[in-house]
C-alpha cells in the first residue's frame, strides 16, 4: 500500500485552542477517506494542515512519503474543492477551470483544450461560455471540481463540497462524485458532518471529536462496532446501554451499543420497558421504550402491530448485536 497523507502526532493548537490535538492518521493512495464530526471538532483545520494553508504546532506531516510540513500550499500535490467553490465571478466557466493552467504559463490553447476535457469529465461541455452566475449550484460544484481536477492533483481535498446543496442534488452528487473518484484513481479526502453522507461514500473514514479522532476504520466498523459512546451516538442513532443495563442482558458490565434496528419487541425478554414514544419511519415505526434510567429503541417492521403508548413490553436482539465498547 502506498501511504498518500501521514500525519504522526500533529497538533494544531490557537492559543488554548486544541483544534487538533495529536493526531495519527494514515491514508492510502487511491482512498476515499471521510472526515466526519461535529462542528468546531477540528476537520477543516485538519484538511487545511494537509492543504498547507495551515502549519502544525507539533509533529510531522508526510504527503507520498515526503515531509512537507514546511513546504508552501502551492508545491503539494494537493488540490482544494471550498464549501463557497470560490470560482472568479467576471470569468467564464472555462477560464475559471483554466486559471490554474494559467498561473502555470500553459498557453492559451492548450490550456483551453484542457480545461474542455475536465468540463466533459464532470458533464459540463456545453457550458464553457457560461459566467458562474448563469449556472446552478449543482453545476457550479462541478466548475469548482473541474478547477481543482485540471491541475491533476494527487490528492483532492473536498470540504464539505455539497454543503449548498438540496438534498435530492446532494444525493445525485454524492454518486457522481464517488464514480468519479473511482474513475480517476485519485485519493479523496473529504470533510463531512453528515454521518449518511460519510457512511455511503468513503472506504474509510475518520471520526473526530473535540480534535482527536474518536475511530478510525470502514464505514462498516465504525457503524457496527463502535469504539466510544461518543461514536455510537454521533454516527447513525443508537441504544446505548450503561454497564448495569449491558449486565441484565447478559453481556459484561460495560458499555455497550445496540443498534435500534437490530432490536424487536418482544412478548418475554430478560428487561422489560414502558412505551413512551412511537416515531413512524415510512419503512418501519421506532418504538421507544424506557427501562429504568434507560431509553432503547426498536424497530417494527412496516405491518406488523403497534404497542400503545404506555404498554410494558419486553425487547429481543441477537447476541452479537450487542456490541460491547471500551472504557471510554
Ligand atoms: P465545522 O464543521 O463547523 O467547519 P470543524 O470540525 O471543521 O467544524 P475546525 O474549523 O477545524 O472545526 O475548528 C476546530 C476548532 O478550532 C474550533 O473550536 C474553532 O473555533 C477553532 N479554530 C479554527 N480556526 C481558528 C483560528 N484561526 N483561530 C482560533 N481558533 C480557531
Amino acid at each position: 500500500m502506498t501511504v498518500a497523507v501521514e500525519f504522526q502526532s500533529v497538533s494544531r493548537h490557537f492559543g488554548p485552542v486544541k483544534a487538533v490535538d495529536s493526531v495519527d492518521l494514515t491514508i492510502a493512495e487511491g482512498a476515499f477517506f471521510a472526515m466526519l464530526g461535529p462542528s468546531g471538532s477540528g476537520k477543516t483545520t485538519c484538511l487545511r494542515l494537509i492543504s498547507g494553508f495551515e502549519q502544525p504546532t507539533g509533529g510531522s506531516i508526510r504527503i507520498f512519503g515526503e515531509d512537507v510540513s514546511r513546504t508552501p500550499p502551492h508545491l503539494r500535490n494537493v488540490n482544494t474543492v471550498f464549501q463557497d467553490y470560490a470560482l472568479f465571478p467576471h470569468m467564464n466557466v472555462r477560464d475559471n477551470v483554466a486559471y490554474g493552467l494559467m498561473v502555470k504559463g500553459m498557453a492559451k490553447a492548450a490550456r483551453h483544450a484542457r480545461a474542455e476535457e475536465m468540463l466533459a469529465l464532470v458533464k459540463l461541455d456545453r457550458y464553457g461560455d457560461r459566467k458562474p452566475g448563469q449556472l446552478s449550484g449543482g453545476q457550479r460544484q462541478r466548475v469548482a471540481l473541474a478547477r481543482a481536477l485540471v491541475n491533476e492533483p494527487r490528492v483532492l481535498l473536498l470540504d464539505e463540497p455539497l454543503g449548498a446543496l438540496d438534498l435530492k442534488l446532494r444525493e445525485a452528487m454524492q454518486d457522481e462524485l464517488k464514480a468519479l473518484q473511482q474513475r480517476l484513481g485519485i485519493t479523496f479526502v473529504f470533510v463531512t458532518h453528515d454521518q449518511h453522507e460519510a457512511l455511503s461514500m468513503a472506504d474509510s473514514l475518520a471520526v473526530f471529536n473535540e480534535g482527536r479522532i474518536a475511530q478510525i476504520g470502514t464505514p462498516a466498523e465504525v457503524y457496527d462496532r463502535p469504539a466510544t459512546r461518543f461514536v455510537a451516538d454521533f454516527v447513525g442513532s443508537s441504544n446505548v446501554l450503561p454497564p448495569e443495563m449491558t449486565r441484565a442482558l447478559g453481556g459484561p458490565a460495560q458499555w455497550a451499543s445496540l443498534r435500534p434496528e437490530n432490536t424487536r419487541l418482544a412478548e418475554t425478554g430478560p428487561v422489560t420497558g414502558t412505551v413512551t414514544a412511537l416515531r413512524y419511519l415510512g419503512s418501519g415505526t421506532r418504538v421507544i421504550l424506557r427501562a429504568g434510567e434507560t431509553e432503547i429503541a426498536a424497530l417494527v417492521p412496516a405491518g406488523q402491530p403497534l404497542p400503545e403508548p404506555g404498554a410494558t413490553s419486553a425487547f429481543a436482539f441477537a447476541p452479537d448485536a450487542l456490541h460491547v465498547m471500551g472504557g471510554a
